[in-house]
This record gives C-alpha cells, structure tokens and sequence, in this order.
C-alpha cells in the first residue's frame, strides 16, 4: 500500500477528531503532504471516522486525480491543494467545526490570545478568513490570505482550519485552539481577560518551535 505510515497518520488524526469532540458525525477533514512523493493524503468524504482503517485514506496527486484508493476525496479537497500549492512549509491541514471556535466564527471575530498555549500552539491571536460557501474553491484562498505564519484560522459562519509541519502538529493547533476558545469564553463571563503582550506571544511561540518536546 502506498504511504501507508502517512495514511495511518492521517487515520489516527481523524479518530483524534472524534476523541476531542471536534466534529460532529461525518464532519471535518484531514490531509498531510508526503515530503518524498508530494502526494496527498486525505481522508474520503462522508465516511464514518471510526469505520475506515488505512486503505480507506485516498492518495492523490497535487492536481487532485487519484493516485490510490477507491473512494472519493473529502469534498474540501481543491482548497486543501491550493493551501499546499501556496505554502511549502505546510505538510498538514486539518479542518474542523468544533463547538467553542465556532461559536466566535460565526460571530466573524477571533479568538484573542489571552494564553501562553494559544500562543504556543497557533502563534497568537487566531484570524477569521473571509466568508466562502463550501465546495466554492474559495475556502483555499480565504485561509492563505487570512492566515499568515499562524498554525490555524477560523473560517467565518463555517468552522476552523488548522495547518503545519506535520498531521501531528496540525491537530495539536486544532486542539488546542479549541480548548481555548472555551476557556476564553468562561473568562468573558467573569471579567475581561487580560491580552498577552506580542513580544510575551512570541517568547511562547519561540519556546514551542525550539524547546518544547523531544527530539
Ligand atoms: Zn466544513
């Protein structure tokens, strides 16, 4: 099978998906790059997460024709390909419609960054990409301008797009954005919470990026 640690990653981030509650039955995608190839691969549309095992995970080229698998790729596909088209840093994206965060995308404001781990883990206050109907080809463009050097956008009315250097990475950012959103909302409920300063929002990144973890 091709890339078959690849498609295991992207199977194992799926289920993550379900484990942290950040999608809702079929909802949601995920896709990583292979550095060797350039291949994509991505989870099949509207399949049930805890159903496939990683045959399932569709292989696909850069123009998005079908490399391996037998069935069709997530409906996102086109604007997972311009995503990786325009960034070559970009090895994984992961979208989801998880509670907290949507919650501010439908408001179209982001989330503030009153924590060292949003600032960690997304690299700070967390962007609102323009408004795109799905399955428009307009959603690719949107999180490439909204983005930046963050690891995840909000999608306005819509949900979240979590990016990075690896799958692992990239559902770190979604994780972590979402558990974030949450706590900022219970904070707004008490009081006003307090903005991390950018030179203090960069200290945190740059411990995450250069020291956090293992080797
Ligand atoms: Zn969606």
């Amino acid at each position: 099978m091709l890339l078959e640690g690849l498609r295991k990653e992207v199977l194992e981030a799926s289920w993550d998906l379900l484990k942290y509650r950040l999608v809702t039955l079929t909802g949601g995608n995920v896709s990583g790059r292979d550095p060797k190839t350039g291949y994509i691969a991505i989870t099949p549309s509207g399949m049930a997460y805890e159903k496939l095992s990683p045959e399932d995970i569709v292989v696909i080229d850069m123009e998005g024709k079908a490399v391996e698998g037998k069935w069709k790729p997530s409906v996102d596909t086109p604007d997972h390909l311009y995503i990786y088209k325009k960034r070559e840093d970009i090895f994984s994206i992961i979208h989801t419609h998880s509670t907290f965060a949507c919650s501010f995308a439908m408001l179209r404001q982001e989330i503030p960054c009153a924590t060292t781990t949003l600032a960690n883990e997304v690299g700070g206050t967390v962007p609102v990409a323009a408004y795109s109907p799905v399955a428009s080809g307009l959603i690719g463009p949107s999180v490439i301008e909204a983005i930046g050097d963050k690891s995840a956008c909000l999608l306005a009315n819509h949900g979240v797009m979590a990016v990075g250097p690896s799958v692992k990475h990239a559902l770190t950012a979604a994780v972590m954005l979402e558990d974030n959103a949450k706590s900022y909302l219970l904070a707004k409920h008490i009081g006003e919470p307090v903005l991390l300063e950018q030179t203090e929002v960069k200290k945190a990144r740059d411990v995450f990026t250069y020291l956090y973890g293992q080797k």
